[in-house]
């Protein structure tokens, strides 16, 4: 039972006294990440900035560890949960909006409602932000994209919060680079991130969408849970190609599975755990090193 975990049962303290903010004790993470695996933790859901802030401000006041959670597509959480709090946002924080050719998108929105949002204003730009199955939070920390064009592409600023002020960076102070940028494995916050698109014809926008999404569904094993790329591409390293010419295609540690599909891929095949994952990675990771001399570097995140 995660909530008698020491941080877990503090935080629960110390955070329902704040509005605005709901807590659910023994949230599955298999729940909240597309790998459908993990264990429980404490769910925190601010609905509105200064809610958000104090949850923070209460959190880093008391030591207690806290992971902000997005749309959990790209990490991996532990079987045994999260012993600390998991902050999810809610309710405002999900919403997005257009002002002239600017998509204003709360950290929480959802790829797909920007996406949906950005035909409906025929405007261009995030197409390939449909196809990514994650928060525009995520995806602005991670530079995330796809055939070709990235968030750094169309980011024009983000608003951010450390918990105790609210601040903005430009693109270029977001130091952009690929799938990553200074905000990576840092501890501020993104709640909103100004989108600079195009005016474009609708149908021309939905037209990407769709070439996009067949592609993707040709090359990638979307009907299997899975984190997406496991390892960085770097450079001229394209890890998907080094493990299947290292014979690794299908590799399996109980209900993990290297994707038959894309060989980046690792999926749960049928109740994989945390720990199978992890054993596969490392089974990877060492044999390409043996064989070519290449360190792969992971992308996911791992929630422990
Ligand atoms: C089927 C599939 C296909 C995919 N295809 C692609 C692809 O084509 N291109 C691509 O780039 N990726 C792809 N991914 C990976 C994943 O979707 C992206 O990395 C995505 O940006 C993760 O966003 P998320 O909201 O799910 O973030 P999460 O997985 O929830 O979190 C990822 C990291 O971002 C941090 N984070 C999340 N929200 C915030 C916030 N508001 N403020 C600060 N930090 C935050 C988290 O703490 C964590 O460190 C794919 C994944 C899947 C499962």
């Amino acid at each position: 039972m995660v909530y008698n975990d020491y941080y877990t049962k503090k935080a629960v303290g110390i955070l329902q006294s704040i509005d605005n903010c709901r807590l659910d004790t023994d949230v599955s993470l298999s729940n909240l990440t597309t790998f459908s695996i993990g264990g429980n933790a404490l769910l925190c859901t601010p609905t509105t900035i200064s809610a958000l802030m104090r949850v923070i401000t209460a959190l880093s006041n008391s030591g207690i560890p806290y992971f902000v959670l997005g749309r959990g597509s790209n990490c991996l959480a532990d079987d045994d949960g999260y012993n600390g709090v998991i902050i999810k946002l809610g309710g405002q924080l999900c919403r997005c909006r257009v002002s002239g050719n600017m998509l204003i998108a709360y950290a929480g929105a959802t790829t797909g409602a920007v996406s949906n949002l950005a035909i409906r204003s025929g405007l261009s730009g995030a197409e390939f932000c449909a196809c990514i199955p994650a928060s525009i939070g995520g995806c602005t920390v991670l530079n995330s994209g796809c055939y070709g064009s990235q968030m750094s592409d169309i980011v024009d600023s983000t608003l951010l919060t450390d918990g105790k002020r609210l601040f903005t960076y430009t693109n270029a102070q977001m130091k952009y680079s690929y799938r990553s940028s200074v905000l990576k494995g840092d501890r501020l916050i993104v709640l909103a991130t100004k989108l600079k698109l195009s005016p474009a014809p609708r149908l021309d926008i939905q037209r990407k969408i769709s070439d996009i999404w067949a592609s993707k569904s040709k090359t990638q094993p979307l009907d299997l849970p899975s984190a997406g790329s496991v390892f960085m591409r770097e450079g001229n390293v394209i890890p998907a190609r080094l493990i299947e010419q290292a014979g690794l295609k299908g590799a399996t540690v109980f209900g993990a599975q290297v994707s038959y599909k894309h060989s980046g891929f690792i999926v749960n095949a049928g109740k994989a755990r945390s720990v199978d994952v992890k054993k596969l990675i490392d089974i990877i990771t060492k044999r390409i090193y043996a064989e070519y001399g290449i360190m792969l570097k992971r992308e996911i995140t791992y929630i422990e």
